[in-house]
């Protein structure tokens, strides 16, 4: 691939998310998908048959050969901004299936592994502060256990951070505490606390 997201894609890979995510940046808000060029396209494009989280990309490619001409096309002329944010909900939201952000759903699998696994504590860090973050689900919940557990953190900003209600934030922090607390009666049940 030689669009100009290949760049962010390969610092990623190599483990430097920030060019990404800042990129995404660029298409903030709920609306960030009103100037991408696969809007008002046939979806099934995008999900092209033989493609999954577990095929062998190069041999997904050649089995589907110019037919996946249109859609990588498409990703390639979508504003940076958007096709990078596109591919920030998708490892987000770990869409296992689908063309995002130029990627096939085979050449994401091993960047959505990654994203999961990524544990930034400047980034939990930035969302505390209220700063909008992509944050992976391990740095979601290190951030909620934080809050939950610091009352010198300021709610509005956490929940602007998070990209959640006040609360709904509240709601979360509740929860974590009730599965610590439930984890240290079993640890004392168990006679190891
Ligand atoms: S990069 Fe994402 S938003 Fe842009 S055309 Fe491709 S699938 Fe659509």
């Amino acid at each position: 691939m030689t669009t100009a997201i290949s760049g962010l894609i390969e610092a990623a890979r190599q483990g430097n998310w920030l060019p990404l995510t800042e990129e995404a940046k660029g298409a903030p808000g709920k609306h960030w998908a009103e100037s991408a060029q696969c809007t008002n396209q046939d979806i099934n494009l995008f999900v092209p048959p033989g493609d999954g989280p577990r095929e062998d990309a190069n041999s997904v490619k050649r089995k589907l050969g110019f037919s996946l001409n249109r859609p990588r096309n498409l990703c390639a002329s979508c504003p940076l901004a958007v096709a990078s944010r596109c591919l920030v909900e998708s490892l987000k939201n770990d869409d296992e299936f689908g063309i995002r952000g130029g990627l096939l759903a085979s050449e994401r699998s091993e960047l959505r592994h990654a994203w999961q696994r990524r544990a930034s504590e400047e980034s939990v860090e930035r969302a505390l502060q209220g700063c909008s973050e992509a944050l992976s689900k391990r740095e979601r919940s290190a951030a909620i256990a934080r809050f939950a557990t610091d009352p010198s953190l300021d709610a509005t900003a956490v929940a602007r951070g998070l990209g959640v209600t006040h609360e709904y934030l509240l709601k979360l922090a509740r929860r974590y505490r009730k599965s610590q607390t439930a984890q240290t009666s079993l640890r004392i049940g168990a006679g190891v606390a």
